[in-house]
């Protein structure tokens, strides 16, 4: 159906990914990185060019805009995106190229030997003999999230151009999301008055997620007492024996890949004065999580009783919540159908996922507009060896203009 929109596509997210727009985390301002700034008046100027409504970019880089529908009371569909690309220690510059992959490895970088292989990535036997878009093997591609903000961008092309019954689309382009979904954070809400809104932001073809896991940080501080070993032996408190105490109260037994919740001890160092850990608190159940982040600070509050001259202190905070707990009715809601409905006429297989990450949509959805997520179609997010098959891209662009006509017709 979208054949002739393909390569329009195809260019649109090497355009994107050429602006180099990797998020930072040791940076507090928001956009993190200046990149993202420009990423943003990039999209902003070809927006205009097209035409969009109450275009909004703000100095911290969250532009916004208006798509007009041509049916009267339609509900209004928003989509936001992601401007920044993970960080992981690669290369912030993006070298996207596309190849046709025969069957055999593929050599991303031959200067540095970068090879993508079978062997490894087994699944990318599916797309034989089509074209795949790659990076040069020292970066992530970024499809993650410039493969949705490509489909966005050229889903209002398309509506623009074929005129198609439609309700009023919302466009959100928002920063930072890879450290902490800070541009969804930050969002004016009144800038994106949608019903109901997606995210594109996750893997392979046919991929979709209406829940996610609860996820949040523990951030514990922990200053001994120090005395000269020669004089006050017993008033001595070390530190670093007090965080062991604490982290030998808590069973950090992940489980990647289930549905069930986990404590996960990311960092411990100390000194002789003064020890932090970090731990991150996942549930995918509200209740449940709650109960982990309360059981935390029980064990902290055991640990300082039994060094009562020993100063902890501590910091909880939420990354991000169940999308779930903000979509009413959850699969059957009007957003997720919509997704369901449009794959099945579409023949895209449909791979429900409980995702253990969160997403814009995990924040929007708790600010009062539901938002699921779907595939980009790309393949290893946040890994040198991310790739797009482009069959898969084109299809996840299909899936968003048939959302956005299927919105338009009374169900
Ligand atoms: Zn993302």
């Amino acid at each position: 159906m979208l054949e002739k929109y393909q390569e329009s596509l195809v260019n649109r997210f090497i355009r994107y990914t050429a602006v180099s727009s990797q998020s930072n985390s040791a940076v507090s301002t928001l956009p993190s990185s200046e990149g993202q700034m420009r990423l943003a008046e990039l999209l902003k100027s070809e927006l205009e060019q097209m035409g969009l409504q109450k275009i909004k970019l703000t100095d911290q880089a969250i532009l916004t805009a208006v798509l007009p529908g041509n049916v009267p009371d339609a509900p209004k569909v928003g989509y936001i995106t992601h401007l920044d690309t993970f960080d992981g220690g690669f290369s912030p510059d993006i070298k996207a190229q596309v190849m046709r992959f025969t069957g055999d490895d593929l050599l991303l970088n031959k200067e540095q030997n970068i090879v993508l292989s079978v062997k490894d990535n087994p699944e990318i036997m599916q797309y034989k003999n089509q074209d795949i878009i790659v990076s040069d093997g020292t970066s992530v591609l970024g499809a993650d999230d410039k493969a949705a903000v490509a489909t966005v961008m050229e889903a209002l092309q398309y509506l623009i151009t074929e005129q198609p019954p439609h309700g009023d689309v919302i466009v959100a382009f928002v920063p930072d999301e890879e450290i902490g979904l800070l541009g969804a954070k930050a969002m004016d809400m009144s800038d994106f008055p949608a019903d109901y809104a997606y995210t594109l932001d996750c893997c392979e073809l046919g991929e979709v997620v209406y829940e996610n896991v609860n996820s949040g940080r523990c951030i514990i501080d922990i200053e001994g007492v120090v005395a000269h070993p020669m004089s006050n032996k017993g008033d001595r408190v070390n530190p670093i024996n007090v965080g062991i105490d604490i982290i030998n109260k808590i069973d950090f037994n992940d489980n990647p890949g289930t549905r069930q919740g986990a404590f996960t001890i990311r960092e411990f160092e100390g000194k002789t004065r003064t020890a932090q850990i970090k731990i991150s608190i996942a549930d995918f159940d509200k209740d449940k999580f709650e109960e982990r982040k309360k059981f935390v600070e029980k064990c902290i509050h055991e640990v300082q009783s039994k060094y009562p001259t020993a100063k902890i202190s501590y910091n909880i905070e939420n990354f991000y919540l169940n999308m779930l707990d903000g979509i009413p009715g959850g699969e059957s809601h009007p957003s997720v159908q919509l997704i369901l409905k449009g794959m099945e006429k579409l023949n895209i297989p449909i791979k429900r996922v409980a995702m253990r990450g969160g997403t814009d949509g995990s924040c929007i959805s708790h600010r009062g507009i539901p938002t699921p997520n779907y595939f980009t179609g790309a393949h290893n997010f946040h890994s040198n060896f991310e790739f797009l098959p482009v069959t898969s891209f084109v299809k996840a662009l299909e899936l968003t203009v048939q959302i956005i006509k299927d919105s338009a017709i009374k169900q």
